[in-house]
């Protein structure tokens, strides 16, 4: 369970970019934050793995406050999505997915296997791709790299930050089943970036909307309310 307990940001030019957020997503749900750019939605992604240290209140994790975990473990335990491709391009594919149980000295079987395991859950051959560098994958091929890559050391919690925005709308389709397929599947708590409300029903157990870094609205897609 991630809990947002009056958390505010503001940053060091005076911006308020998120005001006294209440918030509390429950183990295993997808929620998808929406609102406009500029409304505070990366800002409170951020806040979660602090990459960005809120400027009040607090956020607690499993009952246990974020500043209260060793930083490392706290960042192992929130896999991360960004919206580029952010792939080591020197490395094989392999090699990207492996960096943090190699980190976290997995055994080398255990890290073989998983790869593989991951691999074919997004459907990439791991005997085709394995060895592959990034530049030899299509986009949607490198941002399912992405998505595994997140997912590597089991992490608890997974921060997407609007993963698919730069994707073709096949591809995209394509990579929002796996990750409802993934959720499924592994039961992960899941905190989903976007601006694209049809993405946010179809993905979102809640949706929860923003404006000017306050919440509007938290509700399930079926319920929401839209405002104009
Ligand atoms: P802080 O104010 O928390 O110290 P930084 O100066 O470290 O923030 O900025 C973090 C990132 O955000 C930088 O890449 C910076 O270019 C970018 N950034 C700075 N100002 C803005 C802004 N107004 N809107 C969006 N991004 C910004
Ligand atoms: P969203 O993800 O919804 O587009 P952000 O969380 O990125 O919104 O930004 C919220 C507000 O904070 C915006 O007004 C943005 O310009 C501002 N902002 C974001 N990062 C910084 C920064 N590093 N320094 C100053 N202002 C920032």
């Amino acid at each position: 369970m991630i809990h947002f307990d009056n958390v505010g940001k503001s940053y060091s030019d005076g911006t308020e970019a998120v005001k006294a957020l209440n918030l509390t997503i429950e183990n295993g749900e997808l929620m998808a934050l929406i609102g406009p750019s500029g409304c505070g939605k990366t800002t409170t992604l951020k806040m979660i793995n602090r990459l960005i240290e809120p400027t009040a209140g607090s956020i607690k994790i499993h009952n246990k406050d974020i500043r209260e975990y060793n930083i490392h473990e706290l960042r192992w335990n929130t896999g991360y999505v960004l919206q580029e491709i952010a792939l080591f391009p020197h490395m094989t594919i392999e090699e990207n997915i492996t960096i943090v149980p190699e980190m976290r000295k997995w055994k080398k079987s255990d890290i073989n296997h998983r790869v593989s395991e991951l691999m074919e859950m997004v459907g990439l051959d791991p005997a085709t791709f394995r060895k592959r560098q990034p530049d030899e994958l299509s986009g949607g091929q490198q941002q399912r790299v992405g998505v595994i890559r997140a997912l590597a050391a089991d992490p608890d919690i997974i921060l997407m930050d609007e993963p698919f925005s730069a994707l073709d709308p096949i591809t995209r389709e394509q990579l929002q089943n796996d990750v409802r397929h993934l959720q499924k599947e592994i039961k992960k708590t899941i905190v989903f970036v976007t601006h694209d409300i049809d993405e946010a029903m179809a993905l979102g157990d809640r949706v929860c909307l923003m404006k000017d870094g306050e919440i509007v609205q938290v509700d399930k897609p079926q319920q929401l309310i839209l405002h104009p």
